[in-house]
């Protein structure tokens, strides 16, 4: 159920919003003519490693788009979650059973299913292991297992939650974190945020879990009982020049000061405290100091990598799972892999230097789809991403910032809002992020039509 808070009180252009919802409507409903106007008689052995945003979506272009398709996709999930709604969970906006579906209705028809989890892959030889299917060949590997959440000392997946320690990158943990903003709120004290030194999923998640605690408290009539503090590992709190300056307005009203440089190194949860190390450049040296705040409530970001398998197989910057860049390498622009021209990887894990968000996937699919067919066909990949992302900045129960962006960093809108202006937050983004984005998700972007 949406329990929408503050949607009746804002002062609302209801007809461009209209615009905008019948604009993502046809999106959402009608194949687009990229989906209709292509098809190609190429051949070849396909399997999809991951059917999440990237590898679903995939694999319906490529069914629809291959006159005699042959895609295995393998993945182990009995839910498809649209993760984008886990930051709703985490602030009682949406409810748990909003942001799932079964993955056998997801999955396209057409394409064989193999309920397992790859465990290894030979890009020399074109195989891939699993768990209980033993060793697939392919001809043509198409990498989308998604990224691989690393742990944070003192905490694990199993304790999430204890000591009023959350993080929204889990499912459960955004339901944990709902009740532990509620409590905090209620109780009053210290609230601290963090993001990470790796790229993390949806940039913007720790910033929204952020702004909406504060907006709680507020509508609680509670904020005076709250002090919160948020801390960046980045140099600067956003890096998109049309949209930083609102935000750090944003947090400047709100009281919320932001302390740069710092990284999580491990959380206390028994005495609800988080160990940072702050990390600043002088001349050619980086010096590191450590120290220790506590908290009553924390929200925590993990470091974040390409999964293990993929490090282990060579197909990364680095097989180090510290490392920033332990990502898959892919040309920027085709997504085809550096090393192995029958690999095309997209997503989250990859290493293309834009946002990791499902708005990107939207955007790198059909043009990924595009270039493995031409490499199937013999030809150069020619299809070019431009780095789209967007970010829908929720900076209140009712107002979004839609952060929409290219490898420039430079805006590139794909939504309607040319009559609004896209650097301050938005009442008709926060109908969009809502109601409209999600089902676009499930209905569009994953049926390829979208
Ligand atoms: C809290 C939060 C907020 C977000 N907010 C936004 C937002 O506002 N807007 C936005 O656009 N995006 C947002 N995102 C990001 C978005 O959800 C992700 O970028 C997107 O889901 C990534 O898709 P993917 O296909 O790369 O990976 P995933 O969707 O994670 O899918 C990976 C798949 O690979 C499978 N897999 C993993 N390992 C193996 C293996 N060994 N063998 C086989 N299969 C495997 C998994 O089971 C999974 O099904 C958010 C994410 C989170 C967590």
């Amino acid at each position: 159920m949406i329990n929408l808070i503050d949607d009746q009180k804002n002062g609302i252009d209801r007809r461009h919003f209209l615009k905008t919802m019948a604009a993502a409507g046809v999106l959402t409903l009608l194949p687009s003519n990229n989906a209709q106007a292509f098809s190609s008689k190429a051949k070849g052995k396909i399997i999809v490693v991951g059917g999440g945003a990237a590898g679903i979506s995939m694999a319906a272009r490529l069914q629809r788009w291959l006159d005699e398709p042959d895609i295995t996709l393998i993945d182990p999930s009995d839910r498809q979650f649209y993760q984008p709604g886990f930051t709703l969970i985490a602030s009682g906006v949406y409810s748990p059973k909003d942001v799932w579906k079964e993955q056998k209705n997801c999955m396209p028809k057409g394409v064989n299913w193999i309920k397992d989890y790859v465990e290894s892959i030979d890009p020399v030889m074109n195989q891939v292991s699993t768990n209980k299917n033993g060793t697939l060949s392919y001809d043509f590997l198409v990498l989308t297992p998604g990224l691989q959440i690393n742990p944070v000392e003192g905490i694990t997946r199993e304790t999430l939650g204890e000591g009023n320690a959350h993080t929204i990158y889990d499912f459960e943990g955004a339901q944990k974190t709902w009740k532990g903003m509620q409590a905090v709120v209620k109780e009053g004290g210290r609230a601290i945020f963090t993001d990470t030194y790796t790229k993390h999923k949806c940039g913007g998640a720790p910033k929204k879990i952020c702004l909406l605690t504060e907006h709680h408290a507020r509508k609680e009539k509670k904020r005076d009982n709250l002090q919160i503090d948020y801390y960046t590992a980045a140099k600067e709190l956003y890096d998109v020049p049309l949209y930083t300056p609102r935000l750090l307005e944003i947090y400047n009203e709100r009281n919320i000061p932001i302390n740069l440089f710092t990284r999580v190194k491990g959380i206390d949860t028994q005495t609800k405290a988080v160990h940072f190390e702050r990390i600043e450049t002088v001349g050619e040296e980086k010096i590191s100091t450590p120290f220790t705040e506590s908290y009553d409530f924390l929200h925590f970001t993990p470091p974040m990598t390409a999964p293990d398998f993929t490090r282990e197989a060579g197909l990364c910057n680095t097989e180090d799972m510290s490392a920033p860049e332990a990502w898959i390498t892919v040309d920027k622009y085709t997504m085809v892999h550096t090393k192995y021209p029958n690999i095309v990887s997209l997503g989250d894990c990859s290493n293309l230097p834009t946002s990791k968000t499902s708005a990107a996937i939207r955007k790198q699919v059909p043009l990924a789809a595009k270039n493995l067919i031409s490499l199937m066909e013999g030809k150069e990949p020619v299809e070019k991403y431009n780095g789209y992302a967007a970010c829908p900045i929720v900076t209140d129960y009712g107002h979004v910032l839609l952060c929409e962006f290219d490898y420039d960093k430079k805006q590139d809108s794909s939504f309607p809002f040319s009559m609004l202006d896209v650097s301050q937050e938005q009442w008709a983004a926060w109908m969009l992020k809502v109601y409209v984005l999600k089902p676009l998700y499930f209905y569009g972007m994953l049926n390829g039509r979208a």
